[in-house]
């Protein structure tokens, strides 16, 4: 076995991940901790300036309810993200982190976030929930001030987490490995909160080979945080759930600003107006067809519709929007000039702002947005409980409002002792963004602390099991080291099979069989069997993984936490047996919303025999 240094750092308080959630996590958990005497510490795979969706910046801040001011209230968040994902939704987490969003956002601006405003000082709006700002630095700012509250010495960066270390039925740690020293970390912890993002990768990319890596969102990510909690033994929710973003095409633009503030249009090639001309499919899918806004999920799938009768591309209509928004200006000529260098600016700083790869594109395409129009199209799928995804644990709701049904002690822990889960990583109260994944971990960042302080064991683990998850973590290496002379070529050997190769042959079976670009996202119960029969084979080669160093390692480990997404994933696809969110993926043999599916699919994995509990829980509503 490879020799690598063995690293153990005991706390109190382990906050996995470096991103939003985290961030909010590290601020609120070391206030507490510090009027309690204990020690918090963070572990992220990357560097936390630029860790996590948040890395290249973002133009908007999309949850923002200005409740002091009375713009909004809870209850009208609640209604919007229950009707957005079809009815599928914890009222009482929404509420929680909808109560407590608009005090990160004032954090971030004391910070020195710079959110635009107009001339009464109120903060600009992109949409009804959405503020504008210069988000360049965002993720650095935010950064900075949960490194401040941890301080340097309680921070692990670019640490690879890889599994849980249990103490019974009870949370002890996590383990891991550094990705630029030969070193294994073993963190001792009496809770542990998980943040460590969504998944990207599981199914195959619009874009393979040509501009392989690209994607909406970020590589950083791969599962991992479900694949922790699900290791850990944690009842999951909502696996079913995948995002599918409509963006610009191939570079993956933002497309809300356009919608939003430039009041843009999409149409097909032939100028129609799909939300117009196919209205009625609407009718189809419930009380949730006739809400506004319309949920993402049918607004994908109304232009799905139109790309599927051959009346693609799809275009995001920049010229028209343009030109209307300077239209008052006409009459004077210098007037209407200026306005225009605004809007174009505007246009190319949206980009700029969150996803340069857009604008370079538009300049590689010759494309001047007040000219021409822009083609979008659906991504790949995803899954991010944070944004219009669900994904995630299953954690219990806040004492004040949640019924208790959902409610088992403290606010964000999952249903294993001491573990707790934010942002992406806790599931059925989407649409947090980056605010409300920052809100909720601050909640969990607390609760986590209260946790320790009317808990407070040291965990019992013995060195055995830390031997043997210390010789799992590395198997890759000594797989590399034991056989790769065997072959002349190391891409092909008997013996192994190579990070790249098994990404590919996931993303292959997850694209064909689970309802990916290729299949035109449909799927259905024979189809989903089969993948997952390709799947378990998959999962069985997955002890053959071989690296070559220590990226490759990091690569084997991200593949392996995608797999068990991907299976948890297609078993809870099967298990709902109807299409509830059509233009996220259609059930092609259940084609229909059922009335008795309006429930939460939840699963539960057990490591040690590596069983699947299917769990069907009641929707309790708190707002109508
Ligand atoms: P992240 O912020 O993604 O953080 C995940 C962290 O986990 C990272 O630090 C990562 O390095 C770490 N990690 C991952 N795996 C491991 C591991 N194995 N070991 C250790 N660490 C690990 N929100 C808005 O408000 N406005 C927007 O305009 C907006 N646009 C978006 C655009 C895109 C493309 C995406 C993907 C998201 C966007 N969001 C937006 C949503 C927002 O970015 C997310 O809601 C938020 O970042 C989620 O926070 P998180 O902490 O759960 O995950």
């Amino acid at each position: 076995m490879p020799n690598f240094e063995t690293v153990v750092v005991n706390t109190d308080i382990l906050i996995l991940g470096g991103g939003m959630a985290a961030c909010g996590a590290a601020v609120e958990a070391s206030y507490w901790a510090k009027k309690n005497g204990l020690k918090v510490t963070l572990v992220d795979k990357a560097a936390m300036d630029r860790s996590g969706a948040v890395a290249m910046g973002l133009s908007a801040i999309n949850q923002y309810l200005g409740i002091a001011k009375g713009e909004n209230t809870v209850e009208d968040y609640v209604r919007y993200v229950k009707n957005d994902l079809m009815g599928i939704a914890r009222d009482d987490q929404v509420a929680d982190i909808a109560r407590h969003v608009d005090s990160s956002v004032h954090l971030f601006e004391k910070w020195g976030l710079p959110i635009w405003k107009n001339e009464d000082g109120n903060y600009v709006r992109g949409g009804r929930w959405q503020i504008m700002l210069n988000g360049e630095s965002y993720k650095v700012i935010v950064a900075e001030a949960a490194k401040n509250a941890l301080g340097t010495d309680n921070i692990y960066e670019r640490v690879y987490i890889c599994e849980p270390i249990m103490d019974g039925d009870r949370i002890a740690g996590a383990i891991g490995f550094s990705t630029r020293e030969e070193k294994v970390y073993v963190f001792k912890a009496k809770a542990v909160i998980v943040a460590m993002g969504g998944a990207v990768g599981v199914f195959k990319p619009r874009s393979t080979g040509e501009g392989l890596g690209r994607s909406w969102y970020p590589p950083f990510s791969s599962g991992s945080s479900a694949y922790f909690t699900m290791k850990a033994g944690a009842e999951m929710t909502c696996q079913e759930v995948r995002f599918i973003p409509v963006r610009f095409k191939d570079a993956y633009g933002p497309v809300g600003a356009w919608f939003l503030l430039f009041k843009s249009r999409a149409t097909n090639a032939l100028g129609e107006e799909y939300m117009v001309t196919r209205k009625d499919e609407l009718a189809n899918w419930g009380p949730y067809g006739q809400v506004k806004p319309i949920p993402a999920n049918l607004r994908n799938y109304l232009g799905m519709l139109d790309v599927a009768e051959g009346k693609g591309p799809i275009y995001m209509q920049t010229a028209e929007a343009i030109a209307n928004l300077a239209k008052k200006y006409e009459d004077d000529p210098k007037a209407f000039k200026k306005k225009m260098k605004e809007l174009e600016s505007e246009a190319w700083e949206d980009f700029l702002d969150m996803t340069v790869s857009q604008a370079i594109l538009w300049a590689a395409c010759n494309i001047a947005p007040e000219e021409k129009a822009s083609e979008i199209a659906a991504a790949e799928p995803y899954f991010i409980g944070s944004h219009s995804g669900a994904s995630g644990a299953w954690v219990s709701g806040p004492a004040d409002i949640a019924p208790p049904e959902y409610q088992w002690g403290y606010t964000n822990m999952t249903t294993v002792k001491g573990l707790f889960a934010a942002g992406d990583a806790s599931g059925a109260s989407s649409h947090k963004f980056s605010s409300g994944s920052h809100a909720e971990g601050r909640i969990a960042g607390k609760s986590a602390v209260r946790f320790v302080v009317e808990n407070n064991q040291e965990p019992n683990i013995d060195d055995a099991t830390i031997e043997a998850l210390k010789a799992e973590i590395l198997k890759p290496l000594a797989v590399w080291e034991e056989f790769s002379g065997f072959t002349t070529d190391p891409e092909t050997n008997p013996n192994y099979i190579l990070p790249r190769q098994y990404m590919f042959r996931l993303q292959k079976l997850m694209d064909e069989y689970a309802g990916g670009v290729v299949a035109n996202f449909t799927t259905s119960k024979a189809l989903l069997e089969k993948g997952l029969e390709y799947l378990l084979m998959l999962k069985e080669d997955s002890e053959k993984l071989a690296a070559r160093n220590l990226h490759e390692l990091m690569r084997c480990w991200e593949n392996k936490h995608r797999t068990l997404q991907a299976e948890s994933h297609i078993r809870t696809v099967l298990f709902r047996e109807e299409t509830r969110w059509p233009g996220y993926y259609f059930r092609a043999d259940e084609p229909k919303l059922k009335e008795d599916w309006e429930v939460f699919c939840n699963c539960k994995y057990d490591a040690k025999t590596g069983e699947w509990e299917m769990i069907k829980r009641p929707i309790i509503r708190l707002v109508d």
